[in-house]
């Protein structure tokens, strides 16, 4: 049957769904009937799966009855939720007629469609993290990433050249949704998404998209944006914008500007680096023991959403950089910070109040705590009256507008208002008179009914009269059997019952339509004053987005000074100078969790030295210093002060790591390819202003190809680009590179040996180890003494063999516990099993049980 066919032999109402559902054919359609939300044919049975709903069917009795699911409409938020989570999206289908005011199914059409990407209702979102929409696209030679925060109405634009720096962009947004088009080449890269979406080329229309860009902004060209010739960003642009607003039935008059990121802008951190750093998330995948939960003591959501983007996206600019270090200081010297934070602990996310203002779909709750809000600003204007530092002056020199708003507010809501508009009751006495009127007649019902009483009682001289109300008759007059003839002629008499006769009159009619009526007048007139209110809320956005930004800058500034304070960091300072000069560096989370106290190290790059050789025991603290150093450079560049005495950086482009590389089994990489992978970037990547960190290298291949690249690798880099290298290995052999390149310097962390133990005191010292301490190390492990003593003998050996004591066993490329099973299989290959009675072989085993081999 063709489609055309199925759909005329449905009912109307079932022809009017597969009209809309065509409109949708992808995503679940949520049908609104009366008080259920329906979903029909597939939709149903998808949905009964991924809801656990019970699926019904409509038309039971019918040849073909239709699949049918439905949900409670005051419940619709909670499924929702659930199929957000797993990645779906919905579009909302109301009612918009009256019911039976016309001949066939009622209006209906889809008023919003929800994707994971484009929420922007609080029980939707974390307060801590945004929820981006990302487009990507590939035209000429480059890759574009466009995203859009739209419960901030944030929308950047950045172009890439390669796959790998868009993959670390994309790992460093972590979008809920992505959108690409249909021939991009490596869809693969959006794997962990949860929600993506293949759109058809002919969207990605250049002139389509330009004349998209132009008309949202309003512009004849995009030259004012910079980004004017770039095709790919251009494309994903104006693609997502389109879908945006298609979603959201919107114009999304909120999003007033586009801002183009330059990767030169920000210091670059792979995705390796990104979690070899554990900046906002540790090796687990959460947030504990990061970065961002030690530096972080902002307030706000606003400021927390904030403080992790700058985290992600060191400035380079250091002018800037400058300007934010001035407000950390000056936040402190004049002991404001404690001050400001217990003004910011009352201040509410109103970036995504503002953004629901413009989505009109704000509720009077979310306006109360915008006005809560905005009450602020005078004290915080106080505390900051006298600061001259950039972003600080900023909340003096706000404009009076807040105060009408805040007035606007005060006067028409009331304090605790409910959290939707749907029933009314959040306008206050005495804003609007026609409203109190219909209010006061539903409130003064008693007091009218026992007034209208007494009068005919007195009128009459009726003592038994009583007004009454029930559900068939309304208000009726009650009169008892004895008394019934005094009752005048206008009653009406409606029930005669054993002791009574009840009458009805045109005063108490008039009064209970009356009644009836002011119940929808409230309504209409709350709803009216509301939409008002909203308007005029709608006509201050850019004031109010103004504003929203200056609180969350003051409250990163305020963390900052606040976790200086509290973790004694300095002051950084910017050089042009190809140098990083850290005095008694800390790495900032490892100090937090030691019972003991921290060793502070230096860290000297300048043009005597541009790679240090880091030999050492392991546990000595090489990683903890490496990270240390790249933790403190970033630091610096988020406007943060930083764990050391003092800190003193030229221009870093780059953070570059290899660090202790693992088994990518999702990707079928071995642990050796992951690490080439990971060199082959910094090889072809870094230059001399990059810092890198490379924690061994080779150790997933044979001692001597190991050995060999890492030594190929440090001169590679030192012929080249000479980045700031902090090069941590175990292959002693490195440490004679010190004598063929003037700029590369060994360093070491020793221990000392104890009788039973071994200490480490984790300070960086000049020169090379003079021996291992693998096998202390190993002990201290709990590796079984016999293992331990074994080990011992095999390091004498080969010492005695190869005449090198550093050929260690950490490059023998075998662990210990391979050495102990190849030792137990020796043991076992050598019984001679012809020659052995059932008693030896039971000793036999003992002594393997005992270890004793
Ligand atoms: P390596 O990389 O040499 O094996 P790590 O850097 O991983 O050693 O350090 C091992 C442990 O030593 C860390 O987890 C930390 O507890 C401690 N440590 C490292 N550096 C220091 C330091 N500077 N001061 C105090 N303790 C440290």
């Amino acid at each position: 049957m063709s489609k055309e066919t199925f759909s005329q032999k449905q009912t109307p109402m079932i022809q009017q769904y597969l009209d809309i559902k065509s409109e949708y054919p992808e995503i679940l359609l949520f049908y609104r009937m009366g008080d259920f939300y329906e979903l029909f044919f597939d939709d149903a049975k998808k949905a009964s799966k991924l809801l656990d709903l019970t699926l019904t069917s409509r038309g039971k009795n019918s040849d073909n009855p239709i699949p049918m699911a439905g949900v409670p409409f005051h419940s619709l938020e909670n499924y929702l939720i659930k199929l957000i989570k797993l990645g779906e999206s919905i579009a909302i289908c109301e009612q918009l007629g009256i019911s039976g005011s016309n001949k066939g199914p009622m209006e209906r059409k889809v008023t919003k469609v929800i994707t994971p990407g484009t929420l922007t209702d609080e029980c939707f979102l974390n307060e801590q993290n945004e929820n981006l929409i990302a487009c990507v696209s590939y035209r000429n030679k480059r890759y574009a990433l466009a995203t859009i925060e739209l419960s901030t109405a944030q929308f950047n634009i950045s172009e890439y050249d390669t796959l790998n720096a868009l993959q670390s962009s994309l790992i460093k947004n972590f979008p809920t949704e992505v959108l690409y088009e249909e021939n991009f080449p490596n869809p693969d890269l959006f794997a962990s998404s949860i929600s993506v979406k293949k759109l058809s080329s002919y969207k990605f229309n250049i002139d389509n998209c330009l004349f998209i860009l132009n008309k949202h902004f309003k512009t004849n060209n995009l030259d004012g944006f910079g980004f004017s010739s770039k095709h790919a960003a251009i494309s994903s642009a104006a693609v997502l914008l389109e879908y945006v607003k298609n979603c959201q039935k919107s114009t999304l008059d909120h999003i007033k500007t586009i801002k183009v990121s330059h990767q030169d802008d920000y210091i670059i951190l792979d995705a390796d680096t990104r979690k070899h750093l554990e900046l906002t998330l540790n090796t687990k995948e959460n947030g504990k023991n990061t970065l961002y939960s030690c530096i972080n003591k902002t307030q706000t959501a606003m400021g927390a959403r904030l403080l992790k983007k700058l985290i992600h996206e060191p400035i380079r600019d250091t002018q800037l950089l400058n300007l934010k270090l001035n407000c950390v200081a000056e936040l402190i010297q004049k002991d404001l910070f404690n001050d400001i934070a217990n003004e910011l602990n009352h201040v509410f996310d109103i970036e995504r109040i503002i953004s629901r203002i413009a989505l009109k779909s704000v509720t009077p709750r979310d306006v109360i705590k915008l006005k809560t809000t905005l009450q602020k600003i005078p004290t915080l204007q106080n505390i900051l009256n006298n600061t001259t530092s950039n972003d600080l002056k900023k909340v003096s020199l706000l404009s009076d507008t807040y105060k009408s708003i805040v007035e606007r507010i005060s006067s028409i809501l009331v304090e605790n208002p409910p959290s939707t508009v749907r029933d009314g009751n959040f306008v206050l006495e005495g804003f609007n008179q026609e409203l109190d009127e219909w209010r006061a007649l539903s409130k003064n019902v008693d007091a009218y009914v026992a007034n209208y009483e007494k009068e005919e009682k007195k009128k009459y001289s009726i003592d038994s009269l009583k007004v009454n109300y029930n559900k068939v008759h309304g208000f009726f007059i009650q009169i008892s059997k004895a008394q019934a003839v005094k009752a005048p002629s206008h009653y009406i008499r409606k029930q005669t019952l054993k002791n009574y006769e009840r009458y009805t009159v045109e005063a108490l009619a008039e009064y209970e339509e009356k009644l009836i009526k002011s119940k929808t007048e409230i309504l209409n007139l709350e709803k009216k004053i509301w939409f008002e209110l909203v308007d005029t809320l709608y006509k201050k956005l850019e004031e109010l987005q103004d504003i929203a930004k200056i609180l969350s800058l003051i409250d990163v500034h305020n963390s900052n000074a606040i976790s200086a304070i509290e973790n004694s960091y300095t002051r950084p300072t910017f050089t042009d100078e190809n140098i990083l000069s850290i005095k008694n560096g800390r790495h900032p989370v490892v100090e937090k969790s030691l019972d003991s106290t921290f060793s502070p190290n230096n860290t000297n790059f300048d043009e005597t030295i541009k790679m240090m050789i880091i030999t050492g025991p392991n546990m000595g603290g090489k990683s903890t210093y490496m990270r240390q150093t790249a933790l403190i450079t970033l630091m610096a560049h988020i406007g943060s002060y930083v764990p050391a005495e003092s800190c003193k950086v030229g221009p870093i482009d780059r953070i570059f790591t290899r660090i202790g590389a693992s088994d990518d089994l999702s990707s079928g990489k071995s642990t050796f390819m992951v690490e080439m992978t990971e060199t082959a970037n910094i090889l072809n990547n870094a230059t001399k202003s990059s810092l890198v960190l490379l924690d061994e290298i080779g150790r997933g291949t044979s001692t001597y190809d190991g050995l060999s690249i890492a030594w190929a690798t440090s001169e590679y880099l030192m012929e080249k680009s000479q980045p700031l290298t902090m090069f941590a290995t175990h292959y002693y052999e490195l440490t004679n590179l010190e004598a063929q390149f003037k700029k590369i310097k060994n360093f070491h962390f020793d221990a000392v040996e104890q009788i039973n133990d071994i200490a480490f005191n984790h300070k960086i010292k000049v020169g090379s180890t003079s021996r291992s301490f693998g096998i202390s190390v190993a002990r201290l492990a709990g590796l079984p003494s016999a293992v331990i003593e074994s080990a011992k003998q095999k390091i004498l050996a080969l010492e005695k063999e190869q005449g090198d004591p550093y050929v260690s066993l950490n490059q023998t490329n075998k662990s210990d516990s391979e050495l102990e099973l190849n030792k137990l299989e020796k043991k076992i290959q050598s019984i001679d099993l012809n020659n052995t009675t059932p008693l030896e072989s039971l000793n036999f085993l003992k002594q393997l049980q005992n270890k004793n081999y």
